[in-house]
């Protein structure tokens, strides 16, 4: 009998084992993950879990029962250690060995410490990273009314929690590298308004680089280019690092993920990656591409069944994320520059509006905040070319742009 083993316990796992079974797998089937809990969904961590909205059965994705009713073997709590691509073999951290006809990679990735040197005082107990539901429930249980929080980083997660904290009746400080929080991502006009969002709620966003963390009296101190501040608890939320060890060891092609291509087959065609980690060939954008994004691991995970049931599909569709801060919700899909010129349609200052972002007079993403059930339709105007003008003006209907 053929025999799948899918590494990692998150979504794009958790995905692949669905759609296998979905499209009539009949063979074995092993899912290996280092941490302890069923694979389920992170959004949630820096949003509603933080904020006492959700639970963890919220976002499991299958529950105990589904597993054992598709006779999907569960190996959680233990880590995959080597890949043995010769003997087709993975080696788990408790000494056992499972052997594969096809593997899929879905180890997704790591919160980062600061670099290959770590930011000094990482270790401290009051200072958090979020990747886990372990991580979060540590968060959760010190983000109580009134405790200085210190955020090192103005990323999604940095943002997101940042909201959460002021929810919850935190004081909170955010460090950002850069002037204006993910300008990078989305240049200056929307990370302006994320700013000012943050600034209205009363979030303390500081321009600073922290340089280390230290503890005194009891308390946290945060060492930044803006001096040093009084925290009780701090998280490093300074983006994410591929797991890709496992892939290296084994003699795959890695660049920034694993290398593979518009069937997320590897350099090693008997093994697979998905979601986080993978470097996928994207047909539509005509390049490789890693996403870290939920969709991305759902569609992933679903794409490389496709590919292992002898399906010809693949990785034929753009970008999407969502996030949710304060009252604002915001979907965005394509693969914008920060350079791209941008056009406002709607009244940012309402808080509802879309946002596309133009190469020349090409839409290479867009964006609807606070407005729903409308994703769709941008998704379909990334890629053609309008006018600016048209695209502003609320006389025209999305629909007939
Ligand atoms: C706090 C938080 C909030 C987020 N919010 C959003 C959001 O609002 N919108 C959005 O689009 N995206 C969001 N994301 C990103 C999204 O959750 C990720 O893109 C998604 O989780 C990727 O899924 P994955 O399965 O590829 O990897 P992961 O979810 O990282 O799962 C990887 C799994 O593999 C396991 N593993 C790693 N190495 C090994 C090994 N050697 N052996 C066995 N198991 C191993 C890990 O323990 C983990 O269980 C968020 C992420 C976080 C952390």
């Amino acid at each position: 009998m053929e025999s799948i083993v899918v590494l990692g316990g998150g979504l794009a796992a958790a995905s692949v084992v669905g759609e296998l079974r979905e499209l009539g797998y009949t063979g074995a089937l092993s899912l290996v993950s280092e941490e302890t809990q069923l694979p389920y969904e992170r959004p949630p961590l820096s949003k509603g879990f933080l904020q006492g909205k959700e639970e963890p059965a919220d976002f499991t994705v299958h529950d105990a029962s589904w597993y054992a009713s598709h006779d999907v073997a569960l190996r959680l709590g233990v880590a995959a250690t080597s890949i043995e691509t010769a003997k087709r073999q993975v080696l788990l951290a408790d000494g056992s060995a499972l052997d594969y006809d096809q593997l899929v990679l879905a180890t997704g990735s790591r919160a980062s410490l600061g670099g290959r040197t770590p930011i000094p005082g990482y270790d401290l107990p009051a200072v958090h990273v979020l990747r886990t539901l372990d991580d979060a429930k540590s968060l959760r249980a010190e983000l109580v009314e009134g405790a200085q929080v210190a955020v090192v980083g103005s990323g999604w997660i940095g943002m997101e929690v940042a909201a959460a904290a002021r929810q919850r009746g935190a004081r909170v400080t955010v460090y950002s590298p850069s002037e204006v929080p993910l300008a990078k991502v989305f240049g200056e006009r929307l990370g302006n308004h994320l700013l000012e969002l943050h600034q209205s709620h009363g979030v303390d966003v500081r321009t600073a680089r922290v340089h280390g963390i230290e503890e005194a009296d009891g308390h946290l101190q945060v060492l930044s280019d803006a001096g040093s501040s009084r925290a009780d608890l701090v998280l490093l939320a300074m983006g994410a690092q591929p797991n890709v060890q496992l892939a290296e060891a084994a003699g795959l092609e890695v660049d920034s993920g694993v290398v593979v291509d518009a069937s997320l087959r590897s350099s090693d065609a008997r093994i697979l990656a998905v979601g986080d980690i993978a470097q996928a060939f994207n047909t539509v954008l005509h390049r490789q591409l890693r996403v870290e994004h939920w969709d991305n691991a759902i569609r992933q995970g679903k794409l490389a069944a496709a590919t292992l049931a002898g399906e010809e599909r693949s990785y034929d569709w753009l970008p999407y994320f969502f996030t949710d801060q304060f009252d604002l919700g915001m979907e965005y899909v394509g693969h914008g520059s920060p350079g791209d010129t941008t056009v406002v349609r709607g009244d940012m200052e309402s808080g509802e509006f879309f946002m596309f972002w133009q190469d020349g007079s090409e839409i290479t993403a867009a964006a609807n905040v606070n407005i729903w059930d409308v994703n769709g339709t941008l998704r379909g105007l990334v890629g053609r070319e309008i006018d600016a003008d048209r695209l502003s003006d609320p006389a025209i209907a999305l629909k007939d742009l």
